[in-house]
C-alpha cells in the first residue's frame, strides 16, 4: 500500500491536515487514528475509551500523580475538550522567535480555520470550517462574575479570543447550533466523500519506518493485523504532544541514552524529542451558592480573563475562568452545587518530559510535566488566587455568594495558599512543546536529519501560549498544510 501522504492521528491537527492535503484530487492521503469514531459529550467522555486515560508520573513538587486526559478517536482532544476557543495573547507567539511563527505570520492561518461571525474581520476569520461564537445565553451567575471582575478593576475586553487583548471577556466556543463542533466535524466530515482520502480508525501506529535517512512509511495494527504502509511524499505526525514524541521514541528517534536504556535501537539521536513538556496547571476558588444556579446550557466556562501576575514582564501570564459548577481536583472535597473562579498559569517556567516506559510500542508513556518544579510558578499561582478572591468578594456577586468553600477564607497567607495549590494540583489538559520548533523540527516543521517526516500538532510549540491551546493548534495545522503543499 502506498499513499502520497500518511497522517498519523485524527485529532485537531490531523483532521485539518487530512482535509487540506486531500483538497488536491491528485494527492492520495491516508489518515490513521488509534481510537474509534463516536458521539462525544463533555465532560462525561473523560471516563470513556475516547480518553487515553493516563496519569502523570508522581510529581516531585507534590508527591502526587494526577489524571492527564487526552482525546482518542476522530477529532482527538477537540472531540472531548471544553470547547473554549481562544488564541493565546500575541506576545506568546512573538516569544517563539522562530522565523515565520510570530503572531502576524500565524494570523492568516488562525483566521483560515474559523468562522467567527460578528467579530472584527481584520483579526478574525469569517469563512473557515470551524464555527465559533460566544455563549448565546450566558449563565446569569457568570454574568455576575464578569461584572465582579470589572468592579475589581479589570478591563473589559471586546474580543478576548482574538489574541490582541487583556482583561475579561466572553470567549468564543466551538459550539455550532447548540452542538459541539470538533475538528472531525468541521474538517473531516465535509471531506469524507473524497475518493483520494482514506480514514482508518482503531489503527494505532507503532513505528515510523526510516530507510537510508528517509521516512518511508509507518507500521500500524488494524483488526489484530500488523500493516505497513508507505508514503511516497511525506509522513506527517499529528499524534499530539504526548503521542507524537512517544511514537518518535518508539521508532528510535530521540535522546540516544534514553533509547539505549529502553533497549530501542537508535535511528537518530535527537535529544529534544519528549523534552520541554509544558502544561497549564489550574486551581480555583469554589463557592457555595446563595440561591440556585440556573441549569448550565453551554460548556460551563463561558467567561474568562487574561491578566498579569506580579512577576509578568511584558506579557499576561494568568487566566481566570468563571465556571457555573463546582470545579476542582478530585483530591479536594468540594460542595455539590456552586460556582468556581478558576485560575490557571499561562506561561509556566516549569518543564517536563515524555519518556518510554519500555521498548514496547503499546506501553503507556511516562509523562512527567514537572509541575511547579520552578518556584516562580507557585508564586504566580498564589497571586492568581489572590486576584480571584478580589473578584469573588466584589459586590456584584453578593446575591450569589453563599460562602467560599474551597479553599476557605481562613486559607490566606502565602504558605497556606501554596499548600492548597499543591494539594489540589490539576491540569487544564493543554500539553505542548515536546517536539519543538528548534530542537526537534525546523521552521517548516521537518524533523531534523530525516527526510519526508514532519510534525504538526501541539508538540511543535516552542513554549505554551497564554490561551487554551486548541485554536493555536488549528492555526499550526493550517500553516503546516500550506508548507507541505508548497514544497
Ligand atoms: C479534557 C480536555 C479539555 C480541553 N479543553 C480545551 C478547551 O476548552 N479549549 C482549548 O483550546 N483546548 C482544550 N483542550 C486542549 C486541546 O483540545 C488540545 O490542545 C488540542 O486538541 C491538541 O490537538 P493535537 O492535534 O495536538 O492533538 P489531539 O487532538 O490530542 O490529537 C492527537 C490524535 O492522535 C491520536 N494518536 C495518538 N497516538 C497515536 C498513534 N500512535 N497512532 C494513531 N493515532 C494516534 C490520538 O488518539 C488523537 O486522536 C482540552 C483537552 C482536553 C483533553
Amino acid at each position: 500500500m502506498e499513499y502520497d501522504y500518511v497522517v498519523v492521528g485524527a485529532g485537531t491537527a490531523g483532521s485539518v491536515l487530512a482535509a487540506r492535503l486531500s483538497e488536491d484530487p491528485g494527492a492520495s492521503v491516508l489518515l490513521l487514528e488509534a481510537g474509534g469514531a463516536g458521539a462525544p459529550a463533555w465532560p462525561r467522555l473523560l471516563g470513556t475509551s475516547r480518553n487515553w486515560g493516563e496519569r502523570t508520573a508522581e510529581q516531585a513538587s507534590t508527591g502526587t500523580s494526577i489524571p492527564l486526559a487526552r482525546g482518542r478517536g476522530l477529532g482527538g482532544s477537540s472531540a472531548l475538550n471544553a470547547m473554549v476557543f481562544t488564541r493565546g495573547h500575541r506576545s506568546s507567539y512573538d516569544a517563539w522567535t522562530a522565523k515565520g511563527w510570530g503572531f502576524d505570520d500565524l494570523l492568516p492561518y488562525l483566521k483560515r480555520s474559523e468562522r467567527a461571525p460578528g467579530r472584527d474581520a481584520r483579526w478574525r476569520g469569517q469563512s473557515g470550517p470551524l464555527t465559533v461564537a460566544p455563549a448565546a445565553e450566558p449563565n446569569p451567575v457568570l454574568e455576575a462574575c464578569m461584572e465582579a471582575a470589572v468592579e475589581a478593576g479589570h478591563r473589559r475586553a471586546d474580543d478576548i479570543s482574538s489574541g490582541l487583548e487583556e482583561g475579561f471577556g466572553w470567549p468564543d466556543l466551538n459550539i455550532a447550533g447548540g452542538r459541539r463542533q470538533s475538528a472531525a466535524d468541521a474538517y473531516l466530515a465535509p471531506a469524507s466523500g473524497r475518493g483520494n482520502l482514506r480514514v482508518v480508525t482503531d489503527a494505532p501506529v507503532h513505528r515510523v519506518l526510516i530507510e537510508r535517512g528517509r521516512c518511508a512509511g509507518v507500521t500500524y495494527t488494524a483488526a489484530g493485523e500488523q500493516v505497513t504502509v508507505r508514503a511516497a511524499r511525506e509522513v506527517v505526525l499529528a499524534a499530539g504532544a504526548i503521542g507524537t514524541p512517544r511514537l518518535l521514541l518508539s521508532s528510535g528517534i530521540g535522546p540516544s541514552e534514553h533509547l539505549r536504556e529502553m533497549g530501542v535501537e537508535v535511528v537518530r539521536n535527537l535529544p529534544g524529542v519528549g523534552s520541554n513538556l509544558q502544561d497549564h496547571v489550574m486551581a480555583g476558588l469554589v463557592y457555595a451558592p446563595a440561591r440556585p444556579i440556573p441549569t448550565p446550557r453551554n460548556n460551563h466556562g463561558e467567561a474568562l480573563g487574561l491578566l498579569r501576575g506580579p512577576d509578568a514582564r511584558d506579557e499576561p501570564d494568568l487566566q481566570i475562568i468563571f465556571v457555573d459548577v463546582p470545579s476542582h481536583s478530585p483530591a479536594l472535597g468540594g460542595p455539590r452545587h456552586g460556582y468556581t473562579i478558576r485560575v490557571s498559569l499561562m506561561r509556566p517556567h516549569s518543564r517536563g518530559t515524555v519518556r518510554l516506559a519500555s521498548a514496547s510500542p503499546t506501553a503507556p508513556p511516562v509523562i512527567d510535566p514537572g509541575y511547579y518544579s520552578d518556584a516562580r510558578d507557585l508564586n504566580t499561582m498564589v497571586a492568581g488566587l489572590r486576584a480571584a478572591r478580589e473578584i469573588g468578594r466584589a459586590r456584584a456577586l453578593d446575591g450569589w455568594r453563599g460562602g467560599e468553600m474551597l479553599p476557605g477564607v481562613e486559607v490566606r497567607d502565602r504558605r497556606a495558599l501554596r499548600a492548597y495549590l499543591r494539594a489540589g494540583l490539576a491540569s487544564y489538559f493543554h500539553p505542548a512543546g515536546t517536539c519543538a520548533i528548534g530542537p526537534v523540527v525546523d521552521e517548516e516543521l521537518r524533523v531534523h536529519g530525516i527526510e519526508g517526516l514532519r510534525v504538526a500538532d501541539a508538540s511543535v510549540m516552542p513554549s505554551i501560549v497564554s490561551g487554551n491551546t486548541d485554536a493555536t493548534v488549528y492555526g499550526i495545522a493550517e500553516r503546516a498544510a500550506e508548507l507541505i503543499t508548497s514544497t
